[in-house]
């Protein structure tokens, strides 16, 4: 199979009829063959119902539903977990995204060798309030990432199939997807400028929060990149710091103390403002040492610490 198409959806029943006809229709005049995987996460209007109408007499279409709203990152992943086509495209169910679009990207990622392409809504029909915010979480993305991409959150990105089934989405991380993709190994990564539509139907599924979540995942990320598999280098050195620091003071405190014993300006320890900082240096070094020794206890038990994305394999 040449596509597998994944719509994650919340809340959608007015745009998926025509969404799976567009999609259709792209698919026939390029002769593709292709699945879609429409996962429903757990709406409460009438989408499961329209996606069984749609799928009644059409084999290329499949669904999945949640039992609850779990958000999209769960939605994608589960929908990575039905493909099977050569190339998984993702895309928005509120029509934003255009099928159009789809025969380039397949293009990219079967031709050209791109392992991950995102699309770039270098257009958006969005209000100025969600345009501006993303303007600057996407340049901290870049500068964080060193991933040089315009849009990381597009929902209309294209893979090679390897990848989403080496990839796990989970929380509110599918912003990062192509993040997560070059931590596990994957490096050809592209950007095509897409178009992209105001909604037709429907409100948008994310607030504002969006961009304090966004900026507190991207904040995690960056750090389980670096650290996740020697969680003791980043609290060890600090911790070791800190330490330090306290030790020094405290050196210093003593010496003073003997020196100028019984003399003249002779000053009690507690009486020193730096004694209070030596006292906080060393028990936040002792914490964040130990912070780092369960960190290293966590990861010696996670499930993919030795999980290698091996490229070739050969005996000479
Ligand atoms: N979505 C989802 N689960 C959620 C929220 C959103 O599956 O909890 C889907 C939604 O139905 C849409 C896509 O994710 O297909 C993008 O959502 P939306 O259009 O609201 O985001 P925006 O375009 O405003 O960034
Ligand atoms: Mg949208």
């Amino acid at each position: 199979m040449d596509i597998s198409i994944v719509i994650p959806l919340y809340n959608e029943e007015e745009s998926l009829p025509e969404l799976a006809a567009w999609i259709r229709r792209v698919m026939q005049e390029h002769g593709f063959t292709y699945e879609i995987v429409f996962v429903d996460d757990g709406s409460t209007d009438d989408s499961w119902k329209v996606i069984r109408e749609i799928g009644q007499n059409d084999p290329h279409i499949k669904g999945v539903r949640f039992s609850r709203n779990y958000g999209k990152s769960a939605a994608l992943n589960k929908g990575f977990e039905k493909v099977s086509g050569e190339v998984v495209i993702t895309m928005d169910a509120d029509l934003q995204d255009s099928p159009d679009e789809i025969p380039g990207l397949y293009r990219m990622i079967h031709d050209e060798g791109f392992d991950l392409v995102s699309g770039w809504k270098k257009r958006r029909h969005d209000p100025l309030s969600k345009t501006i915010p993303t303007k600057f979480y996407n340049w901290a993305t870049r500068k964080m990432s060193g991933i040089h991409l315009h849009d990381f959150n597009c929902g209309l990105k294209a893979y090679r199939v390897k990848v989403v089934k080496s990839v796990e989405v989970y929380g509110e991380m599918h912003r990062y997807i192509p993040v997560i993709a070059r931590r596990a190994g994957f490096r050809k990564i592209g950007e095509k400028v897409v178009q992209h539509q105001a909604r037709k139907y429907g409100v948008t599924k994310f607030g504002l929060e969006r961009f304090i979540n966004g900026f507190l995942d991207l904040l995690s990320i960056s750090f389980v990149t670096k650290f996740s598999r020697r969680p003791m280098h980043f609290f060890g050195s600090l911790g070791s710091l800190s330490f330090l620091v306290g030790g020094i003071i405290s050196f210093w405190i003593l010496a003073v103390k003997f020196f100028r014993l019984g003399g003249p300006d002779h000053r009690d320890v507690v009486d020193q403002p730096l004694f209070y900082l030596a006292l906080l240096a060393m028990i936040i070094g002792v914490q964040l040492f130990l912070t780092g020794f369960l960190a290293e206890l966590v990861s010696r038990n996670s499930a993919d610490r030795n999980n290698y994305l091996v490229d070739e394999e050969a005996g000479f």
